[in-house]
């Protein structure tokens, strides 16, 4: 069934997600703070709305794909009193869990319906539409969601109640990054003391240290030729993505009281990292300051 989606934050990742429902033959009308951002949606057949209220006037689910969990809260603040009763509300963003349980209980307290569905797959999976959603909320939201999170992705995973898919997002990014410095401190010892990053590439990646940042994303060029490494480090999954996602996973620990050193750990080093890298450089390019750092020696 062709729906009328309200489309917010048509950025990176939101023009071409928006772009992908056009194309399932769903009616987008869409908005963004951005004129630039929003005239490239309307070359992809997204209707613009002069506002974020009036995007949402008239339509049968509001989709979101914003920076950070204080948009969010600002953007439903704006179109809650907008939308029509029993609407369904989908914010695909990266935030806070804290954030996504606010969104959820604002949502339900103006009489709308909410799901949090946040996405890995970056801007590649975006345009490809290949994107995986994992959602918090109530069955019959996903259920109502999946066909549009069909048309943009490839995989939706439905975790729990509001809040659930934020929880899963921060948890896997931060076995990615935990396992990204892993991995990358081993090709360092291994360098120190003489072993080749195939010697230790072909042993590991068969072993009980494989593991998606070795055998896919591998963070020193040749063993596995299409890992960012050998494009000098462009992304990929840029540094600032997992500076902030691991941020996020950073704040839940502390809220949480959860022992995760180096999850908390993880965190530092990545912020420190995206400093310099922002979002010119993959995650995978950590190694480079482990290695730098570890000849500081005196
Ligand atoms: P982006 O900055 O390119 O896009 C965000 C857009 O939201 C911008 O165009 C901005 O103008 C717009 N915006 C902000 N507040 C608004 C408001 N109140 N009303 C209308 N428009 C508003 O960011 P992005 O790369 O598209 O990422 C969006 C989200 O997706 C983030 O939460 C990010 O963490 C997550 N994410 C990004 C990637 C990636 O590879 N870029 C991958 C996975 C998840």
């Amino acid at each position: 069934m062709n729906r009328t989606v309200a489309f917010i934050g048509l950025g990176h990742m939101g023009a071409p997600m928006a772009a992908n429902l056009v194309r399932a033959g769903h009616r987008v009308v869409g908005h963004d703070l951005v004129p630039a951002a929003l005239e490239s949606a309307v070359a992809a057949g997204v209707l613009p709305a002069p506002s974020a209220a009036e995007a949402v006037t008239g339509a049968d689910l509001v989709l979101s794909m914003l920076p950070a969990g204080r948009h969010v809260l600002g953007l439903y603040d704006e179109i809650l009193p907008a939308a029509r009763p029993g609407t369904l509300f989908v914010d695909c963003s990266t935030i806070d869990v804290a954030d996504a349980r606010t969104a959820h209980g604002r949502a339900t307290a103006a009489g709308m319906r909410s799901l949090d569905a946040p996405v890995s797959g970056g801007v590649v999976g975006a345009e490809a539409g290949t994107l995986t959603f994992m959602a918090g909320g109530g069955e019959a939201e996903f259920a109502e969601a999946l066909p549009l999170l069909d048309a943009m992705g490839g995989k939706a995973v439905h975790c729990g109640d509001a809040g659930a898919g934020q929880v899963a997002k921060i948890c896997n990014n931060m076995i990615l990054g935990v396992s990204m410095i892993a991995v990358s401190e081993a090709f360092v010892l291994a360098e120190s003391l003489g072993l080749s990053h195939q010697a230790l590439y072909d042993v590991a990646s068969t072993a009980s240290g494989q593991c998606w940042a070795l055998s896919v994303n591998c963070p020193v060029p040749g063993p596995v030729p299409a890992s960012p490494a050998n494009r000098d480090y462009r992304p990929g999954f840029a540094a600032s993505l997992m500076a902030k996602d691991l941020g996020l996973a950073a704040n839940a620990l502390r809220a949480g009281g959860i022992h995760a050193e180096l999850g908390l750990r993880a965190a530092e080093l990545y912020e420190r990292y995206a400093e310099r890298a922002g979002s010119a450089e993959d995650f995978s390019g950590i190694v480079r300051t482990i290695r730098e750092r570890s000849t500081e020696r005196p």
